[in-house]
């Protein structure tokens, strides 16, 4: 009877093991692919993970997916294991882009190609392609909505605003805060747009780690000491948790309810708890980026480089990681709001609309 259980234990022991290791057998025994992603915590690189190990099982490859857990030393090791298992490539969205350029080294070293996804990977030349959204047109989408919404182009306003900037060693962050600024300094400039808090440099507006807990403390610091006897009417935040963590600070001193409206609060990814939130009439609008066909173009990058011709790109300009300018492939970003959440979000599968509540 012991020895039963003993058994039944070690089979359950060695099958939990085989689940955390993230790796998984393709067919026809190709090669393993190494994947290493951020962190779980957000949906959509959950989503980017599992579609791209779809994506390579079916072309046969076998996959060796990871998630660093937005700790920059445990996707370090975690990429130095997929390069000493012998990984035929790996695509990589960076905690840190400027963190890789050791690992990197060692993965040119073995004859490892990278694909850097979705955030570029700064200095280092063995990045050989970048598969991306329009970065600096997401910024461009949440700041425009702001500006339809609020009627600037009517000559509307003045309206007090508040920005929030990503993580300031994701270089994507920067190209979300410049394609914001693109269209906000203007009214910035003349007076129609007032930063209440004079909090307008990425450096001061930055939330490391893309922390929506970080985003909360900061609005609760900018509305006690900027909004006691204003309103805030706009809120630009780069990323859906950051919006998640805006919307509770406002809640918390009485935006949302009685008379006092919630501000427009942009946000990106079109989470799950944010697209609930827009259509509960809270935040207000996200940026949609299909991790599907993310994961489609990275896949297709690998084929690609696994075949030894090149990838199809269709920016070689603007990516330049300090050392080169990565030839990328960009997707283009489409922006959310109530209206749009059916035709964009439900009709393409990407949420039921059980999921919705709808
Ligand atoms: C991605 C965004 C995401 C953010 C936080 C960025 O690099 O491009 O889609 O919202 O990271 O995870």
């Amino acid at each position: 009877k012991r020895s039963l259980a003993m058994m039944l234990a070690l089979v359950l022991m060695l099958s939990l093991a085989a689940c955390a290791g993230g790796s998984s057998k393709g067919a026809s025994g190709k090669g393993t692919v190494g994947i290493a992603m951020p962190t779980k915590s957000s949906e959509r690189w959950v989503g980017d993970g599992n579609n791209m190990v779809k994506e390579f099982e079916a072309l046969g490859y076998d996959t060796d997916l990871q998630y660093g857990e937005d700790v920059i030393e445990n996707q370090v090791s975690q990429i130095e294991n997929m390069i000493t298992k012998g990984v035929k490539i790996l695509v990589i969205a960076s905690i840190d882009g400027g963190a890789l350029t050791e690992v990197l080294q060692k993965a040119h070293d073995q004859g490892i190609q990278v694909i850097a996804y979705d955030r570029l990977i700064m200095n280092s030349e063995y990045v050989d392609y970048y598969a991306t959204f329009d970065n600096f047109q997401v910024g461009v989408q949440q700041a425009s909505y702001i500006e339809e919404k609020l009627g600037l182009k009517d000559g509307k306003g003045p309206f007090n605003i508040e920005l929030f900037g990503g993580s300031p060693d994701d270089n994507n962050a920067y190209f979300f805060f410049n394609g914001a600024l693109s269209v906000l300094q203007p009214y910035m400039d003349s007076g129609k747009l007032v930063v209440r808090s004079g909090q307008t440099k990425m450096e001061q507006v930055a939330t490391l780690r893309w922390d929506g807990a970080t985003a909360q403390a900061r609005m609760d610091n900018l509305l006690s000491a900027h909004y006691s006897s204003e309103n805030v009417d706009a809120v630009l935040s780069p990323y859906d948790g950051i919006s998640i963590g805006i919307l509770s600070s406002l809640k918390g001193v009485g935006y949302g309810s009685g008379s006092k409206a919630l501000p427009i609060v942009t946000g990106q990814d079109a989470e799950l708890a944010s697209v609930k939130s827009i259509l509960a009439g809270e935040q207000t609008q996200t940026v949609f980026k299909d991790t599907r066909e993310l994961a489609k173009k990275a896949v297709s990058m690998a084929l690609s480089i696994l075949e030894g011709s090149e990838a199809e790109v269709n920016d070689t300009e603007t990516y330049d990681n300090g050392v080169k300018v990565v030839p990328s492939y960009l997707l283009e970003p489409q922006s959310v709001d109530k209206d749009n959440v059916e035709s964009l979000l439900v009709e393409s599968n990407y949420y039921s609309k059980e999921e919705l509540g709808l």
